[in-house]
């Protein structure tokens, strides 16, 4: 029951977050969710995305262009993530506020996926909220209340300054584009949300997954990996693994 609740909440919180990240990468007013190619607002029933795709309802009706896919997989992140971390921890305060921290992280998988783009009006204030609530009130992660103060911020600065050198060291080797400075924020948001040491954890989980992606797009295509792929999804699972399955993953690397 704890989950049903926790996934229909994550799709409408998803759907508002969707749409939320696109308004803002817009920079554009907000208004109710509309078709991107010929702007003909749609029918409320398509503002759920993962609820027009249920419905067979995803094509524009003026125009017959489907709905962004993108938007549809940030919804069913937040979703499955809500639901995850319910069925594993119920509505505990702390599972509460990993189901916040999540938030962001389905809004940049939308605006990353849709145009290789992390918005800092997206990240900065998570940042800012992530640093202040993880210093007063620990960790989001529900698994443990014990946390000492300074883990967060750790966390964030590790977080921050990995991905900046593994940004640095890709332009050095690849050029520019291999991860950019909305990857590197994001790191840094990770490391805020998990904490330091597990933050480390986090960030080989979105190694070994970014690993995994680039196999699969490299056999999907049979060729290289000309077209630089979004680097923030990657990311943005290894946080959401480490909220739920933090102990077994630690486990899994460390034995
Ligand atoms: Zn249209």
């Amino acid at each position: 029951m704890l989950v049903v609740i926790a996934l229909v909440c994550g799709l409408l919180v998803g759907a508002l977050a969707a749409h939320g990240a696109e308004t803002l990468m817009a920079k554009r007013a907000w208004q109710s969710p509309s078709c991107p190619y010929c702007t003909t607002p749609y029918e409320p029933i398509q503002w759920s995305m993962a609820l027009s795709w249920l419905l067979g309802r995803q094509q524009c009706k003026a125009c017959g262009n489907p709905q962004r896919w993108q938007r549809l997989a940030g919804e069913i992140l937040l979703a499955v993530a809500w639901a995850l971390i319910a069925a594993r921890y119920g509505f505990s305060p702390r599972a509460l506020f990993a189901m916040l921290c999540v938030i962001p992280l389905s809004m940049i998988v939308v605006t990353d996926l849709e145009a290789k783009l992390i918005p800092n009006r997206i990240m900065l204030p998570a940042i800012g909220v992530a640093a202040v609530l993880g210093t007063l009130f620990g960790l989001p992660l529900p698994f443990s209340d014990q946390w000492l103060w300074w883990q967060a911020l750790a966390g964030g600065v590790v977080g921050f300054v990995a991905f900046w050198l593994l940004a640095n060291v890709g332009i050095a080797f690849f050029g520019e584009g291999a991860l950019g400075a909305g990857d590197v924020k994001l790191a840094a948001y990770i490391g805020l949300i998990t904490g330091f040491p597990f933050i480390i954890l986090a960030l080989l989980s979105a190694v070994v997954l970014g690993g995994v992606g680039a196999l699969v797009i490299l056999i999907a295509r049979r060729g290289t990996l000309h077209t630089a792929m979004p680097y923030g999804p990657y990311i943005a699972l290894g946080g959401i693994a480490m909220l739920v399955w933090a102990p077994e993953i630690a486990a899994w690397f460390f034995g």
